[in-house]
């Protein structure tokens, strides 16, 4: 399908935002920089987000680097967050600000994270092969509704933080879903206690109207947890709402072996994409050479993809990836000992 976020081909060579943010942030984006320029000749523009941003300006966006992702043919992120920078103070500026005013800014409602374990890995997942093997899906997540926008404070004793979504909202979300699946799309809920996921089990409905040829089915989002590690094969999309698909994401990350592997594509109408891993900053091995750079080199495929619509590019980087895993590329969260910098060898001698 054509995706929206896919940039118009105005200029010569196409720009890149690049925001490498914190912790492995930089490690990996300097590592997905030079398999950027092994494949072609992009314009790579670098800007602060996140706790470095709130380091070097005070707020973790700033609206000068908001614009200039706006004006990019495509958004490339590292991670943001660390223990520097966390706080319970309600009114502290936190790294994740950033990324959540990007997604909002930039009007990425549509976050896409596909879980597909390589063959050479079937043995690094802690789950047994049989029962991974032939897993192929979609988690099509709700990017900018939600309990993570709504509105939440303290009065007193008491913290709150409010779910609200509309249909306008769900339909557009769902439309997605339909569009890149196969065969089913299981919407994940609760909507045996929420109201919201009641408007989202209704709204749901109608769209799955306009695509016939596409079987929905509803899950409960406990139940979904569950199915998702005793029959990951069963799914094909899994279409779910912010916090619901944030917590099952990285729960699927875990069928390829590591969330260390987990891309993903957080896509709009019109402007530019944001492509980043599904992990975090990863505070723990910071410094230590152990990041595995797969999942941003997969968010980079994903950029190639469905960003700058260069389906050649992204398959030629995704079977690199998948050589050098067969020809035994391990880093440490998948039980290997290849650096950081082992990995990008080779992955780059693979292409
Ligand atoms: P995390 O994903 O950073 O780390 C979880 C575990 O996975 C850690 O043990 C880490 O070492 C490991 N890990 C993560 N990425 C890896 C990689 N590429 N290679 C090898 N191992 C990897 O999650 P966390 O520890 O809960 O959060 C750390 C910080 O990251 C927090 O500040 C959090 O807010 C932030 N965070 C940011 C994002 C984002 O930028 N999109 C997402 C999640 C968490």
């Amino acid at each position: 399908m054509t995706v929206a976020g896919v940039a118009p081909a105005t200029r010569q060579r196409r720009q890149i935002a690049v925001l490498p943010g914190d912790g492995i942030g930089p490690e990996i984006m300097a590592a997905a920089c030079e398999v950027l320029s092994a494949l072609g000749d992009f314009e790579v523009v670098e800007h602060s987000i996140g706790g470095a941003s709130i380091d070097a300006s005070g707020s973790a966006l700033t609206p000068a680097v908001l614009a200039a992702c706006r004006e990019s043919d495509a958004v490339l992120l590292g991670a943001v967050g660390g223990p520097k920078w966390d706080s319970t103070d309600p009114d502290a500026t936190r790294p994740e600000q950033g990324l959540l005013g990007l997604r909002k800014g930039m009007g990425l409602f549509a976050n896409l994270r596909p879980v597909r374990p390589t063959a050479a890995l079937l043995d690094a997942s802690p789950l047994r092969r049989e029962r991974i093997e032939g897993t192929d899906l979609l988690v099509v997540r709700e990017l900018t509704g939600g309990i993570y926008f709504g509105e939440r404070g303290r009065r007193g004793e008491v913290a709150f933080d409010t779910c609200s979504y509309s249909v306008a909202e769900i339909e557009r979300i769902a439309q997605i879903a339909f569009r890149f699946a196969r065969r089913l799309v299981t919407s994940v809920d609760k909507a045996n206690v929420l109201e919201t996921s009641r408007l989202w089990r209704e709204t749901v409905e109608r769209v799955a109207g306009e695509h016939p040829q596409i079987e929905l089915e509803h899950m409960l989002v406990d139940n979904a947890a569950m199915q998702l590690i005793a029959r990951p094969t069963r799914f094909d999309v899994i279409l779910t709402e912010n916090l619901f698909g944030d917590i099952l994401s990285d729960e699927a990350a875990m069928l390829t072996g590591s969330i260390g592997m987990l891309p993903s594509a957080s896509i709009g109408v019109g402007g530019p994409g944001l492509f980043e891993p599904v992990h975090g900053s990863a505070p723990d091995i910071v410094g230590t050479h152990r990041a595995n750079p797969l999942a941003m080199f997969g968010s980079v495929a994903l950029m190639l993809r469905y960003g700058l619509g260069a389906q050649a590019l992204a398959a030629r980087l995704e079977s690199a990836i998948e050589r050098a895993l067969a020809d035994g590329l391990r880093t440490a969260d998948i039980g290997g000992a290849a650096s950081t910098e082992d990995a990008t060898k080779a992955v780059l001698a693979s292409l």
